[in-house]
């Protein structure tokens, strides 16, 4: 049976979030119009995967991915990085093969204006790139405006976020080492929705786990903004009872207010914390290169799309991918992937003017390490409902009541699979 393009993509959407066409040949994809050019500006879990799958299904478009970091760093599995389970190194991977292997035209590069009158982005070094589709996946920025002592210098010096990997990761895990015998971790967590909603929770077990094995009567004290654990949170208590209960004190409802950054004493809604490492996650938004192009529409934070294009409701011709989407998917690596597929695939039709898919649907699974083997996970099956013009939660999803080896095993393979489908 013969297969065209516009099946294949379909497929690609509906069937599986990473599947991969190796019978699928070039010359099949490719369509007769004049050369255009896609431009994307973020090459995280969402830029990097729609520049990829462009390239694969439109062999002929032209796509230039800027990303203003050398390697791509991932946050899944980062929390481990904590509790010494895993090394920043092993989460660090290049973008060689998007530029030998599928032909992204990579600039390493810091978008600082885009003009959607003229359609073009100006990087750091002053240059422009012009654009007939514009795709923004710039991941989060944070909001400090409540927190105003946090200054960049405090942030990457003394009390790190450690919410975007790298050099912040090293250092908390370094604080963690150093941290008098005895001491007090405090976490804070912002009032959802932030960046991986069950990220705070793992972190919580990976920090209790490394004071377990090296510092067993330091205590790790959470403030919530939420009033309950937001994510698998059977599984967490479940977890936190039976492993960490002399050492995790949760405290729900209980937002940072103030923080004196010499003494890094905390306030808090209800008490007053004495901390020795001090981990605040801040409050988050689309990433400021949003804000850049005019597509933030939602709260002054996150960007409205159309779920069948990702295409933003506030500027034509220009997609927003990844956690800088308002809606209610997790913001999760592996969502910011499967929109990558959406948005890829409709960019091409859009540019083809052919129809889009008119109900995309995908899945997201979310695992979360409860220790340095285990782990568990919840997953769901979104679909568009054209009636409300939402993903809506279809039936087929889940959630582990309690974590297994088996489970730790599929979570690394999990990560593997979606490291190569975005990069290899
Ligand atoms: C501790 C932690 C654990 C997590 N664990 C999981 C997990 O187990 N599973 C899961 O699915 N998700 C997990 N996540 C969530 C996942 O990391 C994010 O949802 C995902 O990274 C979002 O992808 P994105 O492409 O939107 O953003 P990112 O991956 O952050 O990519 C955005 C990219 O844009 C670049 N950029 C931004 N602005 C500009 C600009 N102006 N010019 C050039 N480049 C720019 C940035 O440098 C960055 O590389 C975790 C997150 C954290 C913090």
């Amino acid at each position: 049976m013969a297969i065209n393009r516009r099946q294949v993509m379909k497929r690609a959407i509906t069937v599986s979030a990473l599947a991969a066409f190796p019978n699928i040949s070039s010359a099949m994809m490719t369509p007769s119009r004049k050369p255009q050019r896609v431009v994307i500006i973020g090459g995280g879990f969402a830029g990097a995967t729609a520049a990829k799958y462009l390239r694969m299904w439109s062999p002929d478009l032209e796509v230039i991915l800027i990303e203003k970091k050398s390697a791509f760093v991932s946050c899944p599995q980062s929390n481990l990085v904590l509790s010494g389970h895993r090394t920043l190194q092993q989460l660090t991977f290049d973008y060689h093969t998007l530029t030998s292997h599928y032909g992204v035209k990579m600039i390493q590069a810091t978008v600082n204006a885009v003009d959607v009158d003229k359609k073009n982005v100006r990087l750091s070094d002053g240059s422009v790139v012009d654009y007939d589709r514009l795709i923004v996946a710039p991941g989060v920025d944070f909001i400090y405006d409540q927190l105003s002592m946090l200054t960049p210098e405090i942030v990457e010096t003394k009390i790190p976020h450690a919410w975007k990997a790298g050099p912040q990761t090293q250092l908390l895990h370094e604080q963690l080492k150093a941290m008098p015998k005895g001491g007090k971790v405090v976490m804070t967590i912002p009032q959802a929705p932030f960046r991986c909603p069950p990220g705070p929770y793992e972190r919580a077990c990976q920090i209790a786990l490394f004071l377990k094995h090296h510092n067993p009567t330091a205590k790790l004290i959470i403030l919530d903004a939420n009033g309950d654990i937001i994510s698998k949170k059977a599984l967490f208590k479940g977890v936190w009872d039976d492993l960490y209960a002399d050492i995790i004190e949760y405290q729900p409802s209980n937002a940072v207010e103030n923080i004196d950054v010499d003494s890094l004493r905390v306030e808090s809604v209800f008490d007053s914390v004495q901390a020795d490492v001090l981990n605040v996650i801040p409050p988050q938004r689309a990433g400021k290169v949003a804000e850049l192009a005019g597509v933030i529409n939602v709260d002054k934070r996150w960007c409205e799309v159309d779920f069948r294009t990702y295409e933003s409701t506030a500027v034509k011709d220009v997609h927003v991918i990844g956690d800088a989407v308002a809606s209610t998917l997790p913001k999760s690596g592996h969502i910011a992937n499967v929109q990558a597929k959406v948005c890829a695939a409709a960019v091409i039709a859009l540019l083809d003017e052919q129809d889009v898919e008119p109900e995309p649907v995908f899945g997201n699974t979310c695992y979360s390490f409860t220790d340095g083997e285990k782990a568990g996970h919840v997953a769901a099956v979104f679909r568009y409902d054209p009636k409300t013009e939402k993903m809506a939660v279809m039936p087929g999803g889940g959630i582990t009541p309690t974590p297994t080896l088996l489970e730790g095993e599929f979570a690394d393979a999990w990560a593997h699979n979606i490291w190569s489908d975005i990069l290899r």
